[in-house]
């Protein structure tokens, strides 16, 4: 099912699915997302961004391309 491989990182950007590591909720977020996303639940912080690829601080559930 899941994948190992890991091809090189495009420049494009996605979406992503992120499960908040403490109310489970589950939520989409930019994986280049250039401000802090919350959880809309509980308001636990997501993401953050790097100046690339937004650091990502809950469990990543699924990759929407
Ligand atoms: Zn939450």
């Amino acid at each position: 099912m899941r994948k190992h491989k890991i091809p090189i990182p495009e420049p494009k950007s996605r979406f992503v699915r992120v499960q908040c590591p403490d109310c489970g909720n589950e939520q989409i977020l930019f994986d280049h997302a250039t401000f802090p996303v919350r959880c809309i639940v509980c308001g636990r912080i997501l993401a953050t961004p790097t100046g690339g690829k937004a650091r990502i601080y809950g469990k990543i559930i699924q990759i929407l391309t």
